[in-house]
């Protein structure tokens, strides 16, 4: 399988460095050639398949021949060591949850298989690999996770000092390891800023090769099909729509691409916020992205999602191609409350705001086509939540064991000043360049 710049298809490339670039030269984002067409035997055989083995056949035509078969079953087996959960929540209504992972959120998918292709793909390396990641909270906890202990493999992480929550910044100061915490005297900006500038100056140098582990590499959009595949196959019966919330848009772009390899979803629904530059554009036709706006999903707050092109693309770059399969629907934070609340009246289940939005979107799907059924992701344990959630639904919300270890350890960073030279000279003095 080659890999191309959606920007420019003439640019083709491995998996291997699609992966390693993160981005093309000419700034495209990556996609596979072609979307590997699934065999009839596959799809009869998923309802008995665990999703380790789903994510083997489906990943196998993606990685092709450039990870051993043998390696590829074990970093399947490692990544997706948690389970998947499909629950019926009343009549046509089901939830996939996604947070059952390390970090409670589904974001552990993508990261825990991309950092085992990165791991495997090192090894044939004779430089160390550093992932370099600034994060303005969220991510980095499921990036830090998804590479601890793995041998050969460094994690810096930079994060805006008193700017994330408690259990942010314990996800990422706490574990040890191969992970370092930099605690940056600054902002979000900053941090990125720092970055941005190392691998400009550092990205290949002396014996260290730096890494982004960011959310538009493809070996992050990947995995995010396979529990699509183990979700449909236990669904039951009819075809099924299926509503995603939707931030940068990589878990409903991981959805379009099974349905393309000829998984069966009769319809999909873009959920979101009030950041509604998707639902828009379905809309209207026009693209305006914006500067995020603050709500109470916020790891669903972009203003201009990295993956809408991919989506458009997997539609021949056509709106009313996309409007044809994909509708939108965008909720405010009132309307988000109202529906945790209401949810849990009506069948005692507890939302996330995330899953809340997927969950309203496919209600209001369904309003107007009575004759399906759908399922909606459910994409962070309410717990993660609990400052909003709490209040709504007026009880508590246990904390999940994952999280719990979080809460215990002893944090340790380095705090440095919103300055690159400071961020470089860390750099060589930690690997003597
Ligand atoms: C990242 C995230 C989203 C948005 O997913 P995208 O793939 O960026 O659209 C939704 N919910 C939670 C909890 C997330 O962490």
């Amino acid at each position: 399988m080659r890999y191309c710049s959606i920007r420019d298809r003439s640019v083709k490339v491995t998996f291997r460095e699609a992966v390693s670039r993160g981005i093309s030269s000419d700034m495209g984002l990556f996609m596979p050639e072609r979307i590997p067409v699934m065999e009839p035997e596959f799809f009869r055989r998923l309802p008995g398949m665990t999703l380790p083995e789903i994510a083997f056949e489906v990943g196998l035509e993606y990685v092709g021949d450039e990870i051993p078969s043998g390696v590829l079953m074990t970093i399947c087996e490692e990544a997706f060591n948690f389970p998947v959960e499909l629950r019926k929540i009343s009549a046509g209504k089901q939830v996939l949850e996604l947070f059952h992972g390390p970090t409670a959120a589904f974001k552990d998918f993508g990261a825990r298989f991309m950092s085992r292709c990165i791991k495997y793909f090192s090894g044939i390396n004779d430089r160390r690999t550093v992932i370099l990641v600034a994060t303005s909270g969220d991510t980095g906890g499921a990036i830090a996770s998804s590479f601890l202990g793995l041998e050969g493999i460094d994690v810096i992480i930079l994060y805006p000092s008193g700017k994330v929550s408690k259990l942010q910044e314990n996800q990422m100061t706490t574990m040890g390891q191969n992970i370092t915490a930099l605690e940056v005297e600054g902002t979000f900006d900053d941090c990125q800023a720092m970055t941005k500038s190392a691998f400009k100056k550092l990205e290949t140098h002396g014996k260290i090769k730096l890494t982004s582990a960011n959310s538009i590499n493809i070996a992050r959009l990947i995995p995010q099909s396979f529990y699509y595949y183990y979700a449909i196959g236990r669904a039951g019966s009819g075809q099924k729509v299926v509503s995603v919330p939707g931030g940068n848009f990589g878990n409903l772009t991981g959805a379009i691409m099974a349905w393309k390899s000829g998984l069966h979803i009769e319809h999909f629904i873009a959920s979101t916020n009030i950041n509604k530059v998707v639902p828009e554009y379905l809309r209207t036709g026009v693209y305006s992205p914006h500067t995020s706006i603050q709500t109470i999903a916020s790891a669903m707050d972009v203003g201009n999602p990295g993956n809408f092109e991919r989506m458009l693309y997997m539609f021949g770059k056509d709106r009313d191609t996309m409007a044809s399969k994909v509708s939108g629907f965008w909720f405010d934070d009132d309307q988000i409350r109202q529906h945790i609340r209401e949810e849990y009246e009506r069948s005692g289940y507890i939302l996330d705001p995330h899953g809340a939005v997927a969950s309203l979107g496919l209600e209001s799907y369904l309003k107007d086509h009575p004759g399906s059924t759908g399922i909606f992701v459910a994409t962070a344990h309410p717990a993660k939540f609990r400052e909003t959630v709490e209040p709504v639904i007026g009880t508590t919300v246990a904390l999940p064991n994952t999280l719990k270890g979080f809460l215990q350890g002893k944090k340790e960073s380095i705090v440095m000043a919103p300055d690159y030279g400071c961020l470089e000279g860390f750099l060589k003095d930690k690997y003597s360049l």
